[in-house]
């Protein structure tokens, strides 16, 4: 059982975003993250296979890079508060 993302491998799973490809105008869910639920863990930046959870410094809330976040979920899956929903896209 992991307990914070430094005992996971010390690289996120990807190493850079598709920044040529914005994906995110496909996305059907859009991930929601809830401030007061997050536990700043990082697991959803560890896991994002496009790197389009944005950390900015340790202990700072999570932000997405709607651009090139394609809506996969995998975050919040991942996600071990809950803290993450996944919305439907507006169309
Ligand atoms: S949104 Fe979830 S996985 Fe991401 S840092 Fe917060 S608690 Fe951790
Ligand atoms: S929904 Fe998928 S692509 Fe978007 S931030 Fe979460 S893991 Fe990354």
């Amino acid at each position: 059982m992991y307990t914070t993302y430094r005992d996971l491998p010390s690289t996120p799973v990807t190493s850079q975003t598709t920044e040529d490809m914005p994906t995110g105008t496909w996305r059907t869910f859009r991930p929601i993250i809830d401030e007061d639920r997050c536990l700043r863990c990082y697991f959803c930046w560890k896991f994002c296979p496009d790197l389009s959870v944005l950390v900015a410094r340790e202990g700072d809330l999570p932000t997405i890079d709607y651009e090139h976040c394609k809506g996969c979920g995998i975050c919040a899956n991942e996600c071990p508060s809950g803290a993450i929903r996944m919305e439907r896209e507006v169309q």
